[in-house]
């Protein structure tokens, strides 16, 4: 085992292999505020890369309901169990939020994946603690969609209590997933073939077909099951972030970095991906401008999925904000309350960040902010808003103007001609 430091963790952890890092990582965030679950990034997904014989189970993207759906059934409660078991009562964090972007989130004092196998593995899996979903739990991939918690309501009748923040009681909330392209992944940790591997020019994690067995050690290694295996090939396969996008070989972008499918997809416009810098040291260089960096490590809004599981996943989160802190600092790790507090309270550059999801298909590299005029004064939750209609302007790869748009939403009238047509 080397040692390699992990920045979710605030810490050095095992891993089997020497650090390498990309020069830039895919990375992206979601915020779960606004996902409806219509399901277009799954389907466009699917109807992409997963649409032919024996990959009838295969989801790369899914989109769960919380806290009862699971793709596979239970995934998280499964490995969150093996890890106590393996560390009882030990899975905890110290110290608090930081500047300091080492270790943003604290420390983590408990054991990994990589660092609680072991007590509870049979030999020839030692390398990462994990197990195998069975065939049933690969069914039903929005199994319990919208399912909430708390009591039964009245037949005809709204609830009259319990919907108000901070927490209601009646809650569920939607997890869209995707692979995470970790930094660590376990998927690649596990194979005895080496046949997965991690792109240096942006850290895509790719299993290599030719190589392949399907000894499926990936499968029960990946904390986030986001490695699947395909029974009339025998052998795994997984998002491939769709690489071909990313370098320009969409004939739709003319050359230029383009996002993933799942992403373009996007209704609800939660999702925001990129390619973040990476310094030599594990972190993410400092780059001010750019959106993910932004809402990552200024804003600090948007976390890791389950960042205990020690594989440093380039997935960030922007939590729900109705649902209860504890179930939200499991899944989150500790910076929730302060990311909540943030979004719920958003300074004037936030809200102007805010505006750049989903308004191009192209990857943002940077952005800038034109200050506007004041267009409203009010209360929000007790405290003073001022919000102005700033212009915020998005740049590609080689510092081109990719689009420009303001915090007021533009409003369109339709020629009268048109009135009465839909
Ligand atoms: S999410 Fe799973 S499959 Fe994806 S890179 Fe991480 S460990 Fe591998
Ligand atoms: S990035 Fe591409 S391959 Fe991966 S889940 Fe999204 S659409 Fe599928
Ligand atoms: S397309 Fe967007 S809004 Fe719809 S389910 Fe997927 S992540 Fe949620």
């Amino acid at each position: 085992m080397s040692k390699v430091y992990n920045w979710h963790l605030g810490r050095e952890m095992d891993y089997p292999y020497d650090a390498v890092y990309p020069e830039r990582q895919f990375a992206f965030v979601f915020n779960i505020n606004r996902c409806i679950a219509c399901q277009s990034c799954t389907m466009a997904c699917k109807s992409t890369w997963t649409f032919s014989k024996g990959q009838e189970q295969m989801w790369w993207a899914n989109v769960e309901t919380k806290p009862y759906g699971g793709y596979p059934q239970h995934w998280d409660v499964k490995i969150l169990e093996l890890l106590e078991q393996a560390n009882p009562g030990g899975q905890s964090w110290s110290e608090t939020e930081s500047g300091d972007p080492k270790k943003p989130y604290g420390q983590f004092d408990g054991k990994t994946v990589f660092e609680a196998r072991g007590p509870v593995l049979t030999p020839d899996s030692s390398r990462v603690l994990g197990y195998l979903p069975t065939d049933e739990e690969w069914n039903s991939p929005n199994i319990y969609e919208d399912n909430p918690v708390g009591g039964r309501g009245v037949k005809g009748q709204f609830h009259k209590t319990g919907e108000q923040l901070p927490v209601h009681k009646t809650w569920f909330f939607y997890l869209a997933r995707i692979c995470n392209h970790c930094s660590y992944p376990a998927c690649l940790a596990a194979c005895p073939r080496k046949a997965i591997y991690k792109r240096p020019e942006d850290g895509i994690v790719l299993i290599d077909q030719s190589e392949c067995r399907g000894y499926r050690k990936c499968v029960e290694a990946c904390p986030y099951k986001k490695t699947m295996y395909r029974g009339n090939t025998r052998i795994s396969e997984k998002c491939i972030a769709c690489y071909p996008r990313l370098e320009g070989k969409d004939p739709e972008s003319e050359g230029a970095p383009m996002e993933t499918r799942c992403m373009a997809a996007c209704i609800g416009q939660i999702r925001m991906q990129g390619l973040v810098k990476m310094g030599q040291d594990g972190t993410w260089a400092e780059d001010r401008q750019h959106p993910l960096y932004y809402l990552v490590h200024v804003a600090k809004v948007a976390l890791p999925l389950y960042p205990q599981f020690g594989t440093e996943p380039n997935g960030f989160y922007i939590p729900p904000r109705w649902v209860p802190r504890e179930y939200l600092r499991q899944m989150f790790g500790p910076g929730v309350d302060g990311a909540i507090e943030r979004y719920n309270n958003p300074d004037r550059e936030l809200l102007a960040v805010l505006q750049l999801f989903r308004k191009s298909n192209r990857i943002i590299y940077r952005y800038e902010i034109q200050e506007g005029p004041r267009i409203y004064e009010g209360e929000l939750r007790g405290k003073k808003v001022t919000l102005y209609n700033d212009t915020i302007i998005a740049f590609g790869r080689k510092g081109e103007e990719l689009f420009r748009t303001t915090l007021e939403e533009p409003i369109h009238k339709r020629p009268a001609i048109y009135a009465n047509s839909i």
